[in-house]
């Protein structure tokens, strides 16, 4: 077996090596802890047929843990300087490939399709840049990808957000869009030691496992995030305020709010963070005729 890429001393000897230095500005914290990052892929049930796909590999230190476990690794890396060095630690593994691109702009259902055919088991698995984990996530749920779920190490105070359930003080509209594609679990609590260099923040790591169906139907699912949206704009305000003051022309059309509200059987002085997802699905189906 390989000597592990993610030790203190092979790591620090890795990016001696390239003269590579941190970017901040691209989220670069490295983890250097396998146990750590052996867990994670524990977290992701991932077989000898299943294939993972990771955003941002570093210097490969997940990757490597990936490939040993699964059929075939597909990373998407935007730093070009990292791409030599992936090519060094990552020799040992040709079932690993590397893509130049940044995630938010790659067709990543077009690289499924040709880089993973007939591959019936896929994950996504990363240790997220902490400066785009939101978008990077509503991404890949958005794109209704065949996969099976994402595991991935974010800051921890995002991670309380996405798990939340409501009425507590994190659960918003994040946790809803998310959980409204799967079914959401914060899986471990890490420590900033492990990194380097060390985050400024806690992290965590969540398993997000999609749906077969999302857990409401709606006719409109724009309208629907609009309304949630809506409904969180200010914290303190009334459902009822913000409604009106959120939904466009919601001003004008004050009656009609109360009436909907009344329909999905919504006491109208509640707060937007009570509401389950069911409730929000109800109120944006008795609101959707009125405003469209
Ligand atoms: N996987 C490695 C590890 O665990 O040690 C590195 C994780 S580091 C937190 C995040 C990685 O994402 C960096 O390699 C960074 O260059 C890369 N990255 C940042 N923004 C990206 C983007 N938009 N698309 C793809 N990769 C990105």
């Amino acid at each position: 077996m390989q000597k592990d890429i993610a030790t203190p001393v092979r790591t620090r000897a890795i990016l001696e090596k390239h003269g590579f230095s941190f970017k901040k500005s691209l989220g670069q914290n490295f983890l250097i802890d396998t146990n750590i990052l052996k867990r994670i892929v524990d977290h992701a049930e991932l077989t000898e047929e299943s294939a993972a796909i990771e955003i941002g590999p570093g210097i490969g230190a997940l990757t490597e843990q990936l490939a040993r476990r699964s059929k075939k690794v597909v990373a998407f890396e935007i730093d070009q300087r990292l791409l030599p060095i992936l090519q060094e630690t990552l020799a040992p593994y040709p079932n690993t490939t590397i893509i130049h691109e940044d995630v938010l702009k790659a067709d990543v259902l077009g690289m499924v399709e040709k880089e993973l055919q007939g591959i019936d088991d896929i994950m996504v698995v990363a240790n997220l840049p902490y400066y785009v984990t939101t978008p990077i996530i509503m991404k890949l749920l958005e794109e209704k990808l065949p996969i099976r779920g994402i595991v991935c190490m974010l800051q921890k105070e995002v991670a309380d957000r996405i798990s939340a359930k409501p009425g507590t003080k994190d659960y918003g509209s994040l946790s809803i869009a998310i959980q409204y594609y799967t079914e959401a679990e914060t899986v471990m609590i890490v420590p900033k030691t492990v990194f380097i260099p060390q985050p400024n923040v806690d992290s965590a790591v969540i398993r997000l496992t999609k749906r077969k169906e999302p857990a409401v139907s709606v006719k409109d699912e724009p309208f629907f995030f609009q309304v949630i949206r809506a409904s969180f704009a200010q914290r303190r305000k009334t459902l009822l305020n913000n409604l009106i003051s959120h939904l466009p022309e919601g001003k004008q059309k004050k009656e009609d709010i109360l009436a909907a509200l009344e329909q999905a059987e919504i006491e109208p002085g509640r707060r937007g963070e009570t509401l389950s997802i069911e409730e929000f699905a109800r109120l944006s189906e008795s609101l959707y005729p009125i405003f469209k």
